[in-house]
């Protein structure tokens, strides 16, 4: 055996979003489907190519995708739900309207991907045989093959993975979809071996979670049936993301190489060999390069680790590589141009790593020697020396956070204060926060970006917006007015730019769905506050109504769980960083008249980790943040949250213990198991369950929204009740936005006469 470098996977969007503006132009009618094809292909191809030329001897194919790799999968086995079984089956037309949806057939779900911020498209299996519809990874060994001359390795998702992650099929029927799963996987093996291919990764991420006895078993069924028949090809059984729960068996199994993370097991992944050892005849695919990170590695920890695992395994017999695939981080850190130089000296992004992978392939070649990377090393030594992370007020904070409030005087008595300090009417109505980010405001914000319009200039058009807007409600006779966030891009990077210790990318583009990306903030150093960062507009915005304003804020968990984080210190410090940070957000607010403060965790669950003995401490963590943020504040002054985009029955006790006095949850799409869990739990704040999706640009009717308010009063105290949309309307048109709403309060007004 020779040792390899290899890499799992490499960020489909290209250099310059290549990859989302071929997609969005393919579907807005301006390329035909040859010219999507052919710029893919020369994309895909450029990956390839640009992976051989950083010295990566295993290179991915099957990791490129048109939309998203589970999808892929669905897709290659012919699992096409009924509602899309009129569509010709291996269409692109097809493939879309799954991802997208079409007129009348809604897309597939969408879902987080285990933990991390990509969202993969769920598979619905309904009662469908599988075939194999196209070997799809066969096709792009070829293609790299013929055109580059390169042997490439087949990547694709493990048959477990794939049903565990699917669903519209009685689990009980497991075994059935399993057993009809693993021949057609044999077949693509087999189709592959016979083209010459010598290495494939099959990825099973699920062996990461909690899984029990029954499921490693069907490991042995799978990997055993692999095996017997296709004895000579090298499958590498890939793992990521956390340590590996069944090391013992897992390690067992008849497969020519294990994957396992080094980067985000604690540690435990090399105790399980300290423990058990590492069989002798399988190579060790160790992922030693953080994946899921943007920061430069320590070549020489990095070399030293590596001799570390040399106690348990002969070094020929590694391949060094991620963590876990690329797509989790930037391209590369080269188009970078406005940050701070010592800032980006410390990064890699995607192809940064590959360099990275490549001198550790080195290492253990014995080509290079830990001295060899000392002058690498220093640049990030000296980032993590510099005083940005050695901020003597942040770190004086952090050592006395036990004086920061965390517990404001009981929510029975505050409650009487609040009502009589706003005397709402019942149901009172409000919205999430965010109104629509039209074309004309997000030219505005590129013009003052760029400098063609002056600060004031930019200043008084936002006014404008805000003025406009606080009309509208007033119009619609909402109760609880917002000033709409016209000034933000997005709710984490409008707060990464003006914290101190954050900083933000040109071109750090990173998947996060589809073609939709995210550039995700930089927490570079100790976060401070720096100065009022959405005081101008909120109190604004109160000057013009006699209404209550509701201040805006991004809390301190869903800004870490949407950015980069420093990997020098315990992550839970961020947090409390970051709390303090906003805390002072939120007094700046309070003392400027603002009474009613709303602090955003849309991410809160999103940050769960994998294995369930960690979400304790994490729930802990997450919940000290967000009252270190909000308990300051006096007993007159109302809390509000927001959260959505997941299920919340399992963290209603951490919600709870948020202490918000009033909270807006996301739940038209599961609206009558929402509130069925709010009953079982008894929560007794303020609530407003979403009445309407504002995903949909329909309309709702008043019955629908009704029958939401209806339904959430049949368990809630009607004193209780909020009436406001799922979200913010960032992503609607005014008309819609406007048409809506009209809608809402009108159905509370029903309900209110009611009562
Ligand atoms: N206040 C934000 C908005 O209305 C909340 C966004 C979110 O929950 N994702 O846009
Ligand atoms: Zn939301």
């Amino acid at each position: 055996m020779a040792v390899f470098s290899s890499n799992l996977g490499y960020p489909r969007i290209g250099e310059r979003r290549e990859w989302k503006k071929t997609l969005e132009s393919f579907w807005n009618g301006a390329i035909s489907e040859t010219e999507l094809y052919d710029t893919m292909k020369r994309l895909r191809l450029r990956h390839v190519q640009k992976q051989m030329k950083k010295g990566i001897d295993l290179i991915p194919v099957g990791d490129f995708s048109l939309y998203d790799h589970m999808l892929d999968m669905a897709f290659m086995f012919g699992y096409i739900p009924s509602r899309f079984q009129h569509m010709s089956r291996g269409s692109l037309e097809t493939y879309f309207a799954m991802a997208r949806g079409a007129k009348h057939q809604s897309a597939l779900e969408m879902t987080k991907w285990f933990n991390t911020n990509y969202h993969y498209i769920v598979p619905e299996l309904e009662n469908t045989t599988p075939i194999l519809v196209e070997n799809r990874l066969l096709h792009l060994y070829e293609e790299a093959k013929q055109e580059l001359n390169i042997d490439t390795k087949p990547v694709m998702l493990g048959p477990i993975t794939f049903l565990l992650l699917s669903k519209k099929y009685d689990h009980n029927d497991f075994k059935t979809h399993l057993s009809s799963l693993i021949p057609i996987y044999i077949q693509v093996l087999k189709e592959l071996y016979e083209a010459g291919v010598s290495w494939v990764q099959i990825d099973e991420p699920i062996l990461v979670q909690d899984i029990d006895e029954t499921i490693i078993r069907f490991f042995h069924d799978v990997y055993d049936a692999f095996h017997a028949a296709l004895p000579s090809l090298h499958i590498i059984l890939q793992t990521y993301y956390e340590s590996i729960s069944h090391y013992k068996e897992i390690v067992s199994l008849p497969v020519a190489g294990i994957g396992l993370d080094f980067v985000h097991d604690e540690g435990i992944n090399v105790s399980h060999m300290r423990k058990w050892g590492f069989p002798d005849d399988k190579v060790l695919a160790a992922g030693i390069i953080d994946g899921r990170n943007v920061w430069k590695s320590s070549l020489e920890a990095k070399a030293n680790f590596i001799d570390h695992l040399a106690h348990y395994i002969d070094v020929d017999r590694l391949i060094i590589q991620p963590s876990c695939s690329l797509l989790h981080v930037p391209v590369t850190v080269q188009h970078e141009q406005s940050l701070p130089p010592l800032l980006k000296e410390a990064l890699a992004f995607a192809d940064e790593k590959l360099d990275e992978v490549y001198e550790l392939t080195q290492y253990v070649k014995g080509d290079r020697t830990i001295d060899d990377f000392r002058h690498y090393d220093r640049h990030y030594q000296s980032f993590v020396m510099s005083s940005s992370r050695n901020v003597q007020s942040v770190q004086e904070a952090l050592a006395n956070i036990e004086t920061y409030p965390t517990k404001r005087i009981d929510y029975s008595k505050r409650k009487h204060d609040h009502k009589k300090r706003w005397n709402l009417p019942v149901l009172p109505t409000t919205t999430i926060g965010s109104f629509p980010q039209t074309k004309e405001i997000r030219q505005a914000r590129l013009k003052w970006k760029k400098g063609e319009w002056t600060e004031e200039h930019y200043q008084s058009f936002i006014r404008k917006e805000i003025k406009n807007w606080i009309h509208i409600q007033e119009k619609l006779d909402i109760d609880v007015l917002v000033h709409g966030e016209f000034e933000r891009t997005d709710m984490v990077e409008f707060f990464g730019e003006k914290l101190t210790g954050i900083a933000c990318t040109t071109n750090g583009w990173v998947q996060s769905y589809g073609s939709r990306c995210v550039r995700p903030p930089i927490i570079f150093g100790d976060v401070a506050f720096n100065k009022p960062m959405t005081v101008d507009e909120t109190a604004y915005a109160q000057t013009l109504t006699h209404k209550p304003v509701k201040g805006m804020l991004t809390g301190p968990v869903t800004i870490l769980n949407w950015s980069f984080v420093r990997n020098d210190i315990d992550r839970f410090h961020v947090l409390r960083q970051l709390a303090l940070a906003i805390r002072e957000e939120v007094l700046a607010l309070e003392k400027n008249g603002i009474g009613m403060i709303q602090v955003d965790e849309p991410a809160l669950r999103e940050g769960l980790p994998l294995k369930r003995s960690k979400r304790t401490r994490y729930l802990e963590a997450a919940v000290e943040a967000f009252r270190l943020a909000t308990c300051s504040v006096q007993p007159e002054t109302q809390i509000h949250t927001h959260m959505c985009y997941s299920q919340f029955e399992d963290i209603i006790e951490a919600i709870d213990a948020l202490d918000a006095d009033v909270i807006s949850i996301e739940s038209s799409r599961s609206h009558g198991e929402l509130v069925h869990s709010f009953e079982i739990y008894r929560y007794e704040r303020e609530i407003g369950l979403g009445v309407y999706d504002i995903h949909s640009p329909r309309i709702p009717t008043i019955e629908e929204v009704g029958e939401n308010i209806e339904r959430a009063l049949q368990v809630l105290d009607h004193h209780q009740f909020w009436v406001n949309p799922d979200c913010g309307l960032k992503t609607r048109n005014a008309e819609e936005a406007i048409a809506a709403l009209k809608v809402m309060v009108e159905a509370a007004k029903i309900y209110r006469q009611k009562l």
